[in-house]
């Protein structure tokens, strides 16, 4: 064991420079704060980014998907299919609605949700399937898009990890119905919170637009342009979702570094990949050659067998070396509010199986090469170490 305790790599370090301070800086003296502007300009950006005909700005990727199931109508009762995988977001925005999200369990080399099971999950009040790209790789599109057409379903894509990414020729954005970004402190373009809806359909955009800003209808959002009026008219009963002009000022620095911080972490994870190939008791994510992967998390599957000690001690371990690691994530049946819905472990053989095995290690543009060896030799020497 080297150097014990005289680095302290943290888990995650957003990547914010010289250039969102000085936007920020801008924003605040001009003096307009929220929604405006700069707003307007972030979602233009996002939307020739992505490629996408409509980019609506919210203030979470949570805000992002419930607005996405409210532009689709989704009703009390109605089922949607989400996988085991993910973050609580992506299940209770279903609940939002007494609407039931119906779990099901993840593909074991990759964390995708599997299209197999989605058909076998299938009732007559499925309405909408939320696939989660794991960790920054796309899921099957091709396959579940095929299913929601066959069956006359929705597809709101949690798109948290994946930006950017291909599939096949496609940029993910303008794949799915709707397309839910997070901008969370940790997520791969950061503006502090944020989320963002894309969607080829105008009308849907306009829903999620005016469900954002409290049910004012549409005209009134130019209120918030140069020469607005005071007269408004509120058409629904919506929400405070909207983001800020100080957040979107960050978020237009961001996107335009959003392809260099994809590069810097395509370098780490490949690092990773080569080291750990012939390294026994550890094996790294199943990769797709008809995708990218945005490389939002990089998770390492440790071989209980192989190993005497749990992942919870190698992740203690890994901390008394100043290393931040993590879990993504506790599979969702297995919190008491999923198992009060009535999931239960059996039905989740993949996800009882990988979990106790998963971590997840740094990976982001600031992590320097020094900082990567330092945590491949430790995770190398703790496996060396704790052999059976
Ligand atoms: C982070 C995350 C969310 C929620 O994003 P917020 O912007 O924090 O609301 C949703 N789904 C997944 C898979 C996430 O990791």
């Amino acid at each position: 064991m080297k150097n014990i305790r005289k680095r302290e790599i943290g888990f995650h370090k957003p990547s914010i420079g010289k250039e969102e301070a000085r936007a920020v800086f801008s924003v605040l003296k001009k003096g307009w704060l929220t929604m405006g502007e700069k707003t307007q300009e972030f979602e233009r950006n996002f939307s020739k980014y992505i490629g996408a005909k409509n980019s609506i700005s919210v203030n979470s990727c949570t805000a992002a998907l419930h607005l996405a199931l409210a532009a689709i109508g989704l009703k009390e009762g109605d089922e949607v299919i989400i996988p085991d995988m993910t973050f609580t977001a992506t299940g209770e925005v279903v609940t939002y609605f007494k609407a039931k999200p119906v779990i099901i369990d993840v593909r074991e080399g990759d964390l995708l949700i599997d299209p197999e099971k989605i058909e076998k999950a299938l009732t007559k009040k499925t309405k909408a399937i939320i696939p989660v790209h794991y960790g920054g790789q796309p899921c099957d599109m091709n396959e579940i898009m095929e299913i929601a057409k066959k069956y006359n379903l929705f597809v709101i894509e949690d798109s948290a990890h994946c930006l950017p990414a291909y599939y096949k020729e496609k940029k993910i954005g303008t794949i799915g119905d709707i397309t839910c970004f997070s901008f969370y402190a940790t997520k791969t373009i950061t503006t502090g919170e944020g989320g963002m809806c894309t969607t080829e359909n105008d009308d849907w955009a306009e829903k999620i637009k005016i469900l954002r800003l409290h049910g004012i209808s549409k005209d009134a959002w130019k209120r918030y342009q140069k020469g607005g009026s005071w007269y408004y008219e509120v058409i629904k009963a919506g929400f405070k979702y909207n983001l800020t002009d100080i957040q979107s000022a960050i978020g237009i620095e961001q996107l335009k570094k959003a392809n260099y911080f994809y590069d810097e972490r395509k370098k780490i994870a490949d690092k990773y990949i080569a080291e750990f190939k012939e390294v026994e008791g550890i094996r790294t994510i199943k990769l797709h050659n008809d995708r990218t992967n945005s490389w939002h998390l990089f998770p390492i599957f440790l071989d209980l067998n192989y190993l005497k000690i749990s992942r919870d001690q190698f992740i203690e371990e890994l901390g008394k070396r100043g290393i931040g690691a993590s879990v993504h994530f506790i599979p969702l049946h297995r919190h008491p509010f999923y198992k009060s819905l009535g999931f239960k472990a059996e039905d989740f053989p993949v996800s009882e199986i990988v979990y106790p095995s998963l971590i997840s290690l740094p990976i982001y543009p600031s992590l320097k090469k020094a900082e990567q060896n330092y945590i491949i030799e430790n995770v190398i020497d703790l496996i060396n170490e704790n052999k059976r």
